[in-house]
């Protein structure tokens, strides 16, 4: 399997150089902006409500200027999964052709834990994680991202192989449709694994020749976990240690959030971006910074009526 890491950087090397040699531009910056993804192309946008059917989730992402959204495709607190009925998927592709909206991201359910040490829990895990899987393939979504597993009574370490193990089952599934899995990093809050970059890269380096997986960053989570992003340069060296410990290539999308609660405090409490304890600063640099810019951004921030504006700053932060 070829990394999107390489791909990506291939091709932007190589247009890079033709537009270098085209245009006898001043400078490889020069030629980075001669190519960069215009800031309204962009892929932002929230975690916007699917009431009423998935398809509204869509619609309110194009109320609001979103170019990508991420939805809960079930009741999130229910074990019984809701199959999509046939017209909902036919509503589902029309409003994802009028909306042009790209890259959507499913949310699991909060009541799986494919890291559960209670075999029955592990289970009733791994069957309703079959069933998100499925229905992200039926509406051809791009990323389910999911929280990893939580320790509980277990050891951490205990944790992470039942992760893995539960993973490695989906293999068969996952190669049926176009879903890529992605890790959510956490806050480490209770016995919650991921919250360091040493656990996403054990999960992927035991899976990654198996299953498409990846990692989705929320800004929020690294923070509380311990990773700093209040400056510029601290934002560099989070993602350098990212790029050390799991590759840059393994990353494909980032939750945007700041966080109520201060650095280490292994606390999980979204707040609207630049009223919290991150600041502003994080989101000036993944707008711009090359390694991120293009990746896909989701607002999980508190107050829906602010998501317009806040994707609407970010967009200016890109230009
Ligand atoms: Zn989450
Ligand atoms: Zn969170």
């Amino acid at each position: 399997m070829a990394e999107k890491g390489e791909e990506v950087c291939q091709s932007r090397s190589r247009l890079l150089n033709s537009i270098f040699v085209r245009y006898r531009a001043e400078s490889v910056e020069n030629c980075y902006k001669m190519v960069m993804t215009p800031p309204e192309k962009l892929l932002i946008g929230a975690h916007t409500s699917a009431a009423g059917g998935v398809h509204n989730a869509l619609l309110h992402g194009q109320r609001i200027g979103a170019t990508t959204i991420q939805l809960f495709t079930s009741n999130q607190r229910q074990w019984k999964a809701r199959p999509l009925p046939p017209e909902e998927l036919v509503r589902w592709k029309e409003a994802l052709e009028a909306t042009g909206i790209q890259e959507v991201m499913s949310h699991d359910s909060y009541l799986i834990n494919l890291g559960s040490p209670k075999e029955e829990l592990l289970l009733k895990s791994r069957e309703t994680f079959a069933q998100e899987i499925e229905r992200c393939h039926g509406l051809e979504i791009a990323y389910l991202n999911f929280h990893p597993g939580a320790a509980t009574t277990g050891s951490e370490q205990e944790c992470l192989d039942q992760i893995v193990k539960s993973l490695l089952s989906f293999e068969k599934l996952c190669s049926s449709g176009p879903t890529r899995l992605l890790l959510e990093a956490t806050a480490g809050q209770g016995t919650t694994v991921g919250y360091r970059f040493d656990h996403l890269r054990y999960i992927i380096n035991a899976v990654k020749e198996t299953i498409p997986i990846g990692v989705c960053i929320d800004t929020c989570h690294i923070f509380a976990a311990g990773y700093d992003l209040r400056t510029k340069e601290a934002c560099d060296e989070t993602l350098q240690a990212f790029e050390k410990v799991v590759g840059l290539n393994h990353l494909y999308a980032f939750h945007l959030n700041d966080s109520l609660k201060p650095l280490s405090s292994r606390r999980d409490r979204h707040a609207q971006l630049g009223k919290g304890e991150i600041g502003i600063e994080p989101f000036k640099f993944l707008m711009t910074d090359p390694r991120v810019r293009d990746l896909p951004k989701y607002l999980e921030t508190p107050d829906p009526s602010m998501w317009s504006d806040e994707i609407q700053m970010l967009r200016e932060f890109a230009k």
